[in-house]
């Protein structure tokens, strides 16, 4: 189906969370306003997130939860090696805390706030997680009459005399293709974390790299934004979700609320490399980035687990809480019959062995032996002397029977590509606005990061999604009310 209309004063390219904030604002101020979406449902990635991060909101100063906003920028400028766009991550620093409660204004609500893992205490959560909120901002966005348009996908950006002047529609039902037309295209749709191809330019390490997005953030809005004349910026980073169960045959989203993976991911044992090798201070996971990343050195990582560890996590629960994943059970009570299950089904992440021997043999991890005796020798001294682990997470690995559960790295989305400015317009390699184009979310997001997502400022790519949708439009009344 088509839209209605030809004439928009705003088309938004992605029904997300940067295009629905873009859309109740864009409606907000009375503009006539299509929202497409490649897809048969809404919402984006915007459904699986947990939490946005403001600071200053109302609810942290409730919570008496105060942030330096300076030191947050100077420390987030730092973990980006100054590759983030200081003016831009400022002025979303700044504005964060009231985009937080303009969603709460629109009965948005959130169970907490606070830190995660190591980081600032600036992720909201959303009550009923991200679907509730996006699902809050459809209802407004159609209750004010936006439009909205499924399986109809962005192919191009129309320019006239350097402005932007439409935009060409495809029907992802029939293949049939229109031209729309409108003086302002906002691209929001989601980054390029399904697109191999732009995810082998980011990273050579893509072969492990499992996307656990809902597989429409293939990179549309930057092709789109590069056609149109736009600048080929930084690639900017991943947000690698740490260690993931490496399933060769399963998508990654099977894994999700397993306790196998959660055992094996969340906690700091052992971890070794394809010869059996320990590589790194497996606490690293406490940033899943930076454990993502570590993990990546290598060309297989296992996770080691030896009975006492199964049984610890059955009967106690979490030695470490990393505090950045969906599944951090107090008790691992389903994890003997994961075990149990997923080896009587051939699962080839998972080997279990009697001995040290027969599960090096079996994996041909030919040094795993040594490294084990080595590692207990360090565990017993209660130093990490090689890569400094932590003493509270030197567990031993004694006890038989043994586990190995092959990693590869999680991740949720990517961002960087275009370059934006203060008003989120796409900028040129000059640096100027495309005119008339614009951008939001995981589309704009690399301004804000360096080569690593930014674990540390925990709800940023929600929060900012949020806040630049609603920026783009502010800045496109802007341009209006000067034009008339
Ligand atoms: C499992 C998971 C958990 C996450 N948790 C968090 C979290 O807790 N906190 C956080 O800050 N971030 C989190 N994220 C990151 C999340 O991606 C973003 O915060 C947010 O969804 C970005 O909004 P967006 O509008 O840019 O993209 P999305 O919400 O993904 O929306 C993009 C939309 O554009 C559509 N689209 C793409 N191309 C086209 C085209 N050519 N034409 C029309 N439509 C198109 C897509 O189909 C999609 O519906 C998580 C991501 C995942 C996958």
């Amino acid at each position: 189906m088509f839209p209605a209309n030809k004439q928009y004063d705003l088309i938004i390219v992605g029904a997300g969370l940067s295009g629905f904030a873009a859309a109740v604002s864009a409606r907000e101020n009375g503009l006539t306003t299509l929202v497409i979406e490649k897809g048969r449902s809404l919402g984006g990635d915007g459904n699986y997130v947990e939490g946005a991060m403001g600071v200053d909101s109302q609810l942290q100063r409730a919570a008496d939860i105060r942030v330096d906003k300076t030191q947050l920028l100077q420390d987030e400028l730092n973990y980006s090696h100054y590759e983030a766009s200081a003016p831009h991550l400022k002025q979303f620093i700044d504005h964060s805390g009231e985009t937080i409660d303009w969603l709460q204004g629109l009965g948005i609500k959130f169970s907490k706030v606070g830190a995660q893992g190591k980081s600032w205490p600036t992720i909201h959560t959303f009550e009923g997680g991200g679907h509730a909120a996006v699902q809050a901002l459809i209802d407004q966005a159609t209750t004010h009459g936006t439009e909205i348009v499924t399986s109809l996908s962005a192919q191009r950006v129309l320019m006239t005399d350097g402005h932007v002047s439409g935009l060409v529609v495809k029907s992802e039902a029939t293949g049939q293709q229109r031209d729309l037309s409108t003086s302002a295209v906002l691209l929001a749709t989601g980054g390029y974390v399904d697109n191999p191809d732009l995810i082998k330019q980011r990273t050579p390490f893509s072969n492990r790299l499992l996307s656990v997005s809902d597989g429409k953030s293939t990179g549309d809005g930057m092709q789109l934004a590069w056609q149109a004349g736009a600048a080929h910026y930084q690639m900017g980073a991943i947000q690698y979700g740490g260690g993931a169960i490496y399933d060769r045959i399963n998508p990654p989203f099977v894994h999700m609320a397993s306790q196998v993976a959660a055992a094996a991911t969340q906690e700091a044992i052992l971890w070794v490399n394809e010869r059996g090798e320990r590589f790194i201070n497996e606490d690293v996971n406490d940033n899943m980035c930076h454990a993502g990343g570590a993990i990546l050195t290598q060309s297989r990582v296992y996770s080691i687990l030896d009975q006492a560890a199964v049984d610890h996590l059955t009967d106690v629960g979490l030695y470490k809480e990393v505090g950045n994943s969906p599944v951090s059970p107090d008790k691992f009570d389903q994890l003997k019959d994961e075990l149990t299950d997923k080896l009587a089904a051939g699962a080839k992440y998972l080997t279990k062995a009697d001995s040290l021997d027969a599960l090096a043999r079996q994996l041909h991890l030919a040094d795993l032996p040594a490294t084990v005796a080595h590692y207990n020798q360090l565990v017993a001294a209660g130093v990490d002397s090689d890569f400094g682990k932590a003493a509270a997470y030197l567990t031993p690995v004694t006890t038989g029977p043994f586990y190995a559960v092959e990693l590869g790295v999680g991740m949720a989305c990517a961002l960087g590509g275009l370059r934006v400015d203060h008003q989120n317009a796409v900028l040129n390699d000059h640096g100027y606005p495309v005119s008339g184009l614009f951008a939001a979310g995981n589309d704009a997001a690399g301004m804000l990061v360096g080569d690593t997502y930014a674990v540390t400022l925990p709800g940023s790519t929600a929060g900012y999604a949020v806040y630049s949708g609603r920026n783009a439009v502010a800045s496109l009344l802007t341009k209006q009310a000067v034009t008339n």
